[in-house]
């Protein structure tokens, strides 16, 4: 049976129909042997001129004195053609004169009072939401209860504040759901296709995102098995780019038949920076001398690492600008990606160095020179969480098979491009073909903070011919993949599922950090991959053809679109 509810006839063939008793799925003009214009000029033009004969025969009848009730043949005929044509006219114009006297408000109680009516209707059905009530005004539709409807109006008003909604009713979806209600009454937009059933909205209460309204779709697609290390993964890939995950995955098949990539974790270490002000530019030194004194780090490390059980200070960097100071701590986070834990070690230092430089004026715990989320050198340079290099040799008929290119291609496309180009372009961090469309697609299908795909990007691809100039030595290498397995997105259930694919979900018992350092080397590995399969692409002369057939999509799109 169907529950929804017809739509409110708005246009004023629709209110035509409804006024004519044509069915609400045809157009009036469907229903009419004539077009509408000409049977409403004919109804108007009947009206007219009946009212006129009538007029003018009861004008004669009053002066020859004969009983007005005495009706010819024809002016009978005329007050049933006045009829008609009044009752046509009423129902064509007639009910918009009506409505605009019914307010705004008057409408949403009407459609408060319809959805408790289709509750009692249906006791039975308990599955029945608000959004199984569809209308054409998007931007109102009705609650589940008056209580709810009253708390949309609230937040309408400005009265209830919709960031206090989840505190305020305890119930996390039904915030959701009633601050995207007031939300699409406000703008008059509608949020249709954004869904709200199927999320968990306590789980990203306080944590992951605020004032939800919805949450967004990705496909997530697996490439693999990446052979790395001597292990295979498949590697979930959340994006929307056509492509992508088909171009990655020829590159793992070729890494795979050439015996598989090895990854080596150079460095670990999360950084925060904060900027100190001094009275002088000698005052600034002075606590540079001292925090880059080896004698003091001990001391230093024990105040820092009170901030959590798995971190660990691992070194000291400052620069000065005047009489600023900067100083980039580097410590390690265990399993976490690590922003909350390295900042929290930082305010321990600085409280605790306040007591030997009290003239030390914190102007921000973070000064830029960490740096996060900004293309930055000294990330490039320094690093930046996970540093890493991955290396493999692909075999030369592998490079012809799979690849569909030749080892020398390869090479001078990766000298011209990925080396010379970016260096042309001024490159920072950027010698590569694409790392960031892999980092990013790992990156949001395995609950990382997709902002650090900036600085996780960086990356150097190199290509050099072995073996006789038979095979192919192609390395990346990345020195800042800022990566997390608990905390953050990580611990959401479809962020969690992908990383349980890759066997790194949550934090490491038997060594914390392991998981999140073995998360680097995968984001390498399926970089590799995704570097060589698209540098062959380009040697090839097939990207423009691979994307027409994969990213274009040959479904006709004005038909999606009506
Ligand atoms: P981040 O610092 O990346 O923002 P969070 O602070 O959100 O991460 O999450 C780290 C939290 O997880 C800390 O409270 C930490 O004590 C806890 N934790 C549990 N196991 C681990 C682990 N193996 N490595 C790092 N943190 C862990």
């Amino acid at each position: 049976m169907d529950i929804r509810r017809r739509p409110l006839k708005s246009s004023r063939t629709a209110r035509f129909s409804a006024a004519s008793g044509v069915h609400s799925g045809t157009k009036a003009s469907d229903a009419l042997p004539l077009p509408l214009y000409l049977t409403n000029a004919v109804f108007f033009t009947l009206f007219f001129s009946v009212a006129y004969f009538l007029l003018h025969r009861w004008r004669d009848k009053i002066l020859n004195s004969t009983p007005l009730h005495v009706l010819t043949l024809s002016e009978l005929a005329a007050v049933c053609s006045l009829i008609a044509s009044f009752i046509y006219l009423l129902g064509f114009f007639g009910i918009d004169f009506v409505q605009s006297f019914i307010s705004r408000n008057e409408l949403e109680a009407s459609e408060v009072r319809g959805s408790i009516v289709l509750r009692e209707e249906y006791p039975d059905r308990a599955d029945i939401r608000c959004s199984d009530f569809s209308m054409d005004r998007p931007a109102i539709k009705p609650l589940c209860s008056v209580e709810d409807e009253d708390i949309v109006k609230s937040v309408v008003s400005g009265e209830t504040p919709s960031y206090s909604l989840e505190s305020k009713l305890g119930d996390c979806f039904k915030a959701a759901q009633i601050r995207r209600e007031a939300l699409q009454r406000l703008t008059s937009r509608s949020l249709d296709g954004l869904p709200l059933e199927g999320f968990d909205y306590d789980s990203i209460l306080g944590q992951c995102c605020e004032m939800p309204v919805g949450y967004v779709q990705i496909p997530v697609g697996i490439a693999g098995p990446l052979l790395l290390n001597e292990c295979e993964y498949s590697v979930p890939m959340a994006t929307t780019e056509g492509c992508l995950v088909a171009s990655t995955n020829r590159g793992c098949k070729a890494i795979y038949a050439s015996g598989g990539a090895t990854c080596v974790l150079l460095r670990d270490g999360m950084t925060r920076a904060p900027v100190l002000r001094f009275p002088s530019s000698k005052r600034a030194a002075e606590l540079k001398f001292f925090l880059e004194d080896p004698l003091n780090f001990d001391s230093l490390s024990v105040v820092f690492n009170k901030s959590s059980r798995f971190a660990r200070l691992l070194r000291i960097q400052c620069a000065i600008a005047g009489k600023n100071l900067y100083i980039r701590f580097s410590c390690s986070t265990g399993d976490a990606m690590g922003m909350n834990m390295v900042s929290k070690g930082v305010q321990n230092v600085l409280d605790f160095l306040q007591n030997d430089f009290p003239d030390m004026d914190v102007i921000g715990i973070s000064g830029n020179f960490c740096s996060d989320k900004k293309p930055a050198a000294v990330n490039w340079i320094e690093g930046r969480g996970k540093s890493v290099v991955c290396e493999s040799v692909i075999k030369g008929d592998v490079v012809a098979k799979v690849l569909k290119t030749t080892v020398p291609a390869l090479v001078e496309l990766n000298m011209l491009k990925n080396l010379t180009g970016s260096a042309i372009a001024g490159a920072l961090g950027g010698f590569n073909a694409h790392a960031a469309n892999i980092v990013s697609a790992v990156f949001i299908a395995t609950g990382q903070d997709p902002a650090q795909n900036i600085e996780s990007s960086h990356c150097i691809t190199m290509m050099e011919a072995v073996n006789n100039g038979d095979d192919l030595h192609v390395s990346v290498t990345m020195p800042s993949i800022e990566v997390g397995t608990v905390g953050g997105g990580t611990q959401l259930a479809s962020q969690s599922a992908c990383l349980n694919l890759l066997g790194v979900k949550g934090a490491s018992h038997e060594a914390p950090g392991a998981n999140s350092r073995l998360l680097a080397t995968i984001v390498a590995g399926a970089v590799l991959a995704g570097e060589l399969s698209l540098m062959s692409a380009i040697a090839a002369g097939q990207l423009v053809k691979s994307h027409m057939k994969y990213n274009r999509s040959s479904k006709d799109i004005a038909k999606i679109g009506s």
